[in-house]
């Protein structure tokens, strides 16, 4: 088996692929004063087994488009919502994030949580800015340094995983000059990483360990989220998952439209 399923094999079991909170998710929408009544087209873009998209179709009057790579993930997240009575309300297309099929400004909320970064979060949000209406709302979690500085052990850890990790200040620039107006931003609590994420993933890995035959390259895994999950135990008042809400401007320069 290769990483890529091996890691889809880890995680297909889990309620989320990436630190969050159903309360949080539900607290974007409070802040961003999400009518919950108004018919929404939303994409939940990086959907995994569908943690937010679940709680989107319970919460809102939406139609959502939840996209992924795996199709094992999209499956898991199909039967999750035809057991919670709203399969009607969630279609899942499986898709790249960088080569979607929609039409320009087809959706009033584009939603992403923990994924933006596979593509990088300048490139995200480039990519998807003509699928959403002028107004729209872009929510999307990224991972954040939580001060100004750090110790280098972290540092080099995490630059290593991903360059593009950076303080919320940059963050926000980067929607500003993408043609965002921010709206609103906070850190994820300790609970979406331990108690959602981490914790339930450590209970998995005995299991996952034995399924794939003890094998060098689930072991490699298996070792890796072992170490993130020490750093994270270590020094976890340096970062956490930012979520990020803004709203496509209809102040543009034109060449920016
Ligand atoms: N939003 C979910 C999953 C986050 S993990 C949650 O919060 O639990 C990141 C997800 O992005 C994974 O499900 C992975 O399969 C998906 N992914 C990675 N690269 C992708 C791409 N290029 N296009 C679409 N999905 C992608």
């Amino acid at each position: 088996m290769d990483d890529l399923r091996l890691l889809i094999d880890l995680h297909r079991d889990a309620a989320r692929q990436g630190p969050g909170g159903d309360a949080e998710t539900e607290l974007v929408l409070s802040l961003a004063r999400v009518d919950r009544s108004k018919p929404l087209a939303i994409a939940d873009l990086g959907c995994g087994t569908g943690a937010s998209t679940l709680v989107l179709a319970r919460l809102l009057n939406a139609t959502i488009t939840a996209v992924d790579l795996s199709q094992v993930f999209l499956d898991v997240l199909d039967a999750r919502a035809s057991e919670q009575g709203c399969s009607e309300k969630i279609t899942t297309l499986c898709a790249s994030m960088d080569d979607l099929p929609f039409a320009d400004e087809h959706f009033d909320v584009i939603w992403s949580e923990g994924a933006i970064y596979t593509l990088g979060f300048a490139k995200g949000v480039e990519a998807w800015d003509r699928f959403l209406n002028v107004g729209g709302l872009l929510a999307v979690s990224e991972i954040t340094w939580t001060t100004g500085s750090r110790p280098a052990e972290l540092q080099a850890h995490w630059e290593g995983e991903y360059p593009e990790i950076d303080v919320a200040s940059s963050k926000l620039r980067v929607l500003e000059q993408h043609g965002y107006t921010p709206i609103g931003y906070f850190a994820l609590p300790e609970h979406c990483w331990l108690d959602n994420y981490y914790r339930p993933m450590q209970r998995r890995l005995g299991q996952f360990l034995a399924r794939n035959g003890h094998s060098a390259d689930a072991q490699a895994i298996v070792d890796a989220e072992i170490r993130e999950i020490e750093l994270y135990e270590q020094y976890r008042a340096y970062y956490s998952y930012g979520f990020y809400l803004s709203r496509k401007s209809d102040r543009r320069a034109p060449s920016s439209r």
